[in-house]
């Protein structure tokens, strides 16, 4: 029997920044499909009880972390951070 392991569609209301590059927040539709995809996994393993910080794509490298979301599961794996919107200016990473 094929084990098919389902990744779960996310909602489409979670929004993400990419860290490496701008930290611009964007929604997920605008994330590349490699690092959609791995979001996708990272949420469909489940938390072992700590919430990650970030994500890393394993295919292009970059790093995610998620700003907002409105998805139970996203909420579960993912510590959120709010967006470089107060004060105008975000930690480096
Ligand atoms: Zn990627």
């Amino acid at each position: 029997m094929k084990k098919t392991r389902k990744k779960p569609a996310l909602r489409s209301d979670t929004t993400v920044m990419d860290v490496g590059r701008n930290g611009r927040e964007m929604y997920i539709r605008a994330m590349p499909s490699c690092c959609l995809g791995a979001l996708k996994e990272a949420v469909a393993r489940g938390s072992d009880g700590r919430r990650l910080l970030s994500m890393e794509c394993p295919e292009c490298g970059r790093e995610w972390r998620i700003t907002s979301s409105l998805d139970e599961r996203v909420l579960e794996r993912f510590a959120t951070h709010g967006g470089p919107r107060v004060g105008g200016g975000y930690p480096a990473a």
